[in-house]
């Protein structure tokens, strides 16, 4: 893993005399053979395979961002992935492949990041969905069931999933596990059966905090009819994005696990602490930690100084929110509160900060001592 995080993507470069990848910038790409371009444009429409031979387009496809796909594929055990602008537009494309194929209905189990549950519960792609838990997945398929969707961690609660079983309850019908908060330096959905691996990129696997984007790892079937969509629908990833992800990924695995060492030794602190009523945290392990205080979270909020108060996560840097203020805010509140996202929970994406001084932070920031 640490070896292809490093290496993936990049194998042509020496050959080429070059040590960064080059960043391409071009929208469009001359030709002089423009009876080879029509045939290159009629087998992408067929298939959806990448066309062979020099781009023709920015929409249908990027070097710089190839390279990212090829890289990620490789760390999560696909075929191929298939990128995009953020990781709703990945997750679109996903519902809008399945629905192109008349499988319409989505089996998905709460909690989901809060903008995927409102994509799926508003219907706004003409997907018809069913919440269920995972002991129902195979009483709630139908015959145009297109897609399960699962998170494990789930956002925000860190619930975890059997992502193996789930995969055995879905049949023949794709399951979607977002991989997100895991990342594939803790676990490889597709290893346990999942067809699609969905990443908001923005997260950890870009890392800094300064690039949105998002991928879908799957097999070549499947990555056919995503760029087929992507191409007639325009979710495309800038190739900066695409060069700073891939540059993201030569250190995610060295990232994910000092800040899970950090997260794990802050659950434990919280943990034993009185201010706190519960935390939460996977037995994967991971960055992120979820828990109830006793007091009012926004004060904690508003106290922290080194954390920083914000949205998103798999950051270098340590953020925390409220979920039932920001990230699930989109989500009915009886919804939320059923999938165990109270209003006194707090998320926290661990960073790469001294431990000491995070906790000096949080200490001050959980207030007076009970
Ligand atoms: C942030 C997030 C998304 C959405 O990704 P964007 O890049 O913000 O569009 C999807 N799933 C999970 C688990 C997330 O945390």
């Amino acid at each position: 893993m640490a070896t292809e995080a490093v290496h993936a993507g990049r194998e042509d470069l020496a050959g080429q005399g070059l040590h960064a990848p080059p960043i391409d910038l071009s929208t469009t790409y001359p030709s002089y053979d423009s009876r080879g371009e029509a045939a290159r444009i009629d087998a992408f429409a067929a298939e959806g395979a990448d066309p062979e031979g020099p781009p023709i387009y920015g929409r249908l496809g990027n070097p710089t961002v190839a390279r990212f796909e090829t890289a990620l594929a490789r760390l999560e055990g696909t075929e191929a992935a298939v990128a995009f602008a953020t990781g709703m537009a990945a997750l679109s494309a996903v519902l809008l492949v399945r629905a192109a194929a008349g499988l319409r209905h989505v089996v998905a189990v709460r909690p989901l990041y809060g903008c995927s549950d409102h994509l799926l519960t508003a219907g706004l792609l003409g997907t018809e969905v069913t919440w269920t838990d995972p002991a129902g997945i195979t009483d709630a398929l139908r015959p145009d069931t297109g897609l399960v969707m699962v998170e494990s961690p789930a956002n925000p609660t860190l619930a975890e999933l059997d992502l193996r079983a789930i995969a055995h309850a879905c049949g023949s019908v794709p399951l979607l596990a977002d991989n997100t908060f895991a990342t594939p330096v803790l676990q490889r959905p597709a290893e346990q059966g999942a067809r699609l691996v969905l990443h908001s990129a923005t997260k950890y696997l870009g890392g800094h905090g300064d690039v949105m984007a998002g991928v879908v790892a799957c097999d070549e079937e499947l990555a056919r009819g995503l760029r087929q969509v992507r191409f007639a629908t325009g979710g495309v990833l800038h190739p900066l994005a695409g060069y700073l992800l891939l540059r993201g990924l030569a250190t995610l695995p060295v990232r994910v696990r000092a800040a899970s060492a950090t997260a794990a030794e802050l659950a434990g602190r919280l943990a034993a602490d009185p201010r706190v009523a519960r935390v939460r945290y996977p037995r994967l392990g991971g960055a992120m930690v979820a828990f109830e205080v006793h007091g009012d979270p926004h004060e904690v909020i508003s106290r922290v100084r080194l954390v920083t108060p914000a949205v998103s996560l798999g950051s270098v840097d340590t953020l925390i929110q409220h979920p039932a203020s920001i990230s699930h805010r989109i989500v009915d509140a009886d919804d939320r509160r059923g999938a165990g996202v109270s209003d006194r929970l707090l998320r926290m994406s661990v960073g790469l900060e001294d431990v000491e001084d995070l906790w000096s932070d949080l200490d001050a920031a959980l207030g007076r001592r009970r």
